[in-house]
């Protein structure tokens, strides 16, 4: 019986210890993600969406040097490309999530085109006054036993970046993740990092898709 409480005891400290990691440590954004296409019923053209415009600006990038550097600025300007990208527009308004619907979880009521169209109004909540800028304030740090990739909270603007998987990541999961995260400053969550369907991760992963593309095709 001891043994037994034991095995136990040890399947919830697993468990727990990954339900905090997971928060922000999905190590790839490379997960199927859906949207309508045209000529699927319930496709919404883009061209009823007004279109918005995003400059992606580095406030503050500490911690990445040399290469470093290069690959963080990459990921930013491959970021920037996809978000002001037609397809990008036609992802998030045509989203549909695992039930069938065309909506996000956690979507604070707001419609796929109100989501496009906070996302490109670029209204930081903690930096409001600077519409159509996705303001990055970066940090790199080194946990090499840590299983997070990153994280941040509403309450600060930094976004912190773990090396251990920087170093190994493509910029195009570089840039979902930035995406992901950005995606929390303008206040948007997730229950939970099995919330695919939230604006953070479904951006992420409609990012990270758009942005290998371009990858491969030698567009960037
Ligand atoms: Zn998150």
């Amino acid at each position: 019986m001891k043994q037994l409480l034991m095995v136990f005891g040890l399947f919830f400290t697993l468990t727990a210890g990954q339900a905090v990691v997971q928060e922000e440590s999905v190590s790839s954004f490379n997960v199927p993600v859906k949207s309508l296409k045209e000529g699927e019923k319930g496709f919404v053209h883009p061209d009823s969406v007004s279109t918005g415009h995003l400059t992606v600006v580095p406030m503050s990038i500490k911690g990445f040097d040399g290469a470093k550097g290069d690959k963080i600025n990459s990921a930013l300007r491959l970021l920037e490309d996809v978000v002001n990208s037609d397809e990008f527009k036609s992802r998030v308004i045509n989203f549909v999530n695992t039930k069938g619907t065309r909506a996000f979880a956690s979507n604070k009521n707001l419609t796929n085109e109100q989501i496009y169209a906070q996302f490109m109004e670029g209204r930081e909540t903690l930096q409001p006054n600077t519409p159509n800028e996705m303001n990055y304030y970066l940090a790199l740090y080194n946990k090499p036993w840590s299983r997070v990739i990153g994280y941040t909270d509403g309450s600060i603007n930094q976004i912190n970046i773990n090396w251990k998987y920087f170093k190994g990541n493509e910029i195009s999961d570089v840039a979902a993740n930035l995406a992901h995260e950005w995606t929390h400053k303008i206040g948007f969550d997730h229950k939970s990092a099995a919330e695919h369907d939230s604006a953070p991760y479904a951006i992420g992963y409609i990012v990270g898709d758009i942005a290998r593309a371009r990858l491969s095709a030698g567009l960037h």
